[in-house]
């Protein structure tokens, strides 16, 4: 197969209900948003489908909205709001920052929140032309029998590599999903799952139609590891929220993408306190994200450079948050 798009039909619903019609109608159309990661699939074969359905005029999934609730961000919302909202900088810092690392900024003009979150996962085996897979024998992912990372397991290893959603996830955010069944929320945690083959848990019939972030006074912030700056996906990203507690303790949860097939979210144990010795403090926290991750052979750099980094950018990021 050559890199040319395939042919496809597109529809173009107005409402989320109209969306999830043609999911209904057509198993096996596929929902496109931006089409940033979606285009470059197809063209890869490692998407099959003769229809498309475009989330880009479904009016209620553009809106960026404040309420005592909580902020809502539509799932078609762009990225490059995301990254300029100046809303979203003071309540939700990693978010935005985030945001702002994620591609280049003509792809950040179409990328969405939710194709960033419903990002398939990606591997050095799997994302790669037909022409290439097929002179692999393909991948247990897609079309083979063996996983080349892992060729003794029975599981996909690839990696969940969107950033938005580790810095969602240190601020507890919740997941829309419309489906034929009605609307539901979930914890955007219980949204992915340790398979790189099936990492989310969203049913073909459905769509995502937004984000919920719960009012907080949460500090956060953001980095990533990656090779060229100005363009790439994270070799590892990591989020990072600081909370003062009542007793003026610093507690600190930490997201991480990039290193399993879901992303990862943990808190320390315990919080950092006047007593402690920071220098102390953040060493474990070095070493309870190095624990936290499992990255495996799935980029070209080692999985052993990716964890320890993954780990000195969060123990960096939480130290300069403790003293903000
Ligand atoms: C050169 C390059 C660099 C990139 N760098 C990064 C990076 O640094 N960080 C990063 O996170 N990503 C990166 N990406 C991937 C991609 O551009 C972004 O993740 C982007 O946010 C995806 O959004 P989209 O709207 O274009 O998704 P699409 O490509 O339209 O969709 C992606 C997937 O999500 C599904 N989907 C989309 N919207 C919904 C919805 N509302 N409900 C259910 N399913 C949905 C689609 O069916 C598809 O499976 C890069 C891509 C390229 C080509
Ligand atoms: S981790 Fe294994 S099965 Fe998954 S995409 Fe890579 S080679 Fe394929």
């Amino acid at each position: 197969m050559s890199e040319v798009l395939p042919q496809f039909r597109l529809l173009q619903p107005g409402t989320a209900e109209e969306a999830i019609a043609a999911k209904l109608a057509s198993p096996s159309a596929r929902v496109c948003a931006g089409g940033t990661d979606l285009m470059v699939a197809m063209r890869r074969g490692l998407v099959e489908t003769d229809t498309l359905i475009d989330l880009a005029g479904i009016e209620e999934m553009t809106a960026i909205e404040v309420n005592a609730d909580g902020l809502h961000i539509g799932a078609g919302v762009n990225l490059r709001r995301i990254a300029g909202s100046s809303l979203i900088a003071k309540d939700c810092p990693a978010v935005a920052q985030a945001a702002l690392t994620v591609a280049g900024p003509t792809h950040r003009e179409v990328a969405t929140v939710g194709g960033n979150l419903c990002l398939d996962t990606r591997c050095l085996y799997y994302n790669q032309s037909d022409s290439w897979r097929k002179a692999n024998d393909f991948c247990l992912k897609y079309r083979g029998d063996t996983c080349h990372v892992a060729p003794t397991g029975n599981r996909c290893r690839a990696a969940y590599s969107g950033d938005l959603a580790p810095a969602l996830m240190v601020h507890r955010a919740e997941i829309e999903i419309a489906g034929p069944d009605g609307r539901r929320r979930v914890a955007l945690q219980d949204f992915y799952r340790e398979d790189g083959a099936d990492h989310l848990a969203l049913d073909p019939t459905e769509i995502v139609t937004g984000v919920h972030v719960p009012p907080s006074d949460i500090a956060s912030a953001y980095a990533k590891l990656r090779i060229r700056s100005a363009i790439d996906f994270p070799l590892a990203g990591v989020a990072v929220a600081c909370e003062i507690t009542a007793a003026s303790a610093h507690r600190f949860s930490i997201a991480v993408t990039g290193t399993n097939s879901r992303p990862v979210l943990f808190e320390a144990p315990d919080p950092l306190t006047g007593d402690d010795d920071p220098d102390v403090f953040f060493a474990g926290l070095n070493k309870l994200v190095q624990k936290s991750v499992s990255p495996q052979r799935t980029t070209t750099t080692a999985a052993h450079h990716r964890r320890l980094s993954v780990a000195a950018l969060a123990s960096r990021l939480a130290r300069k948050l403790s003293a903000a």
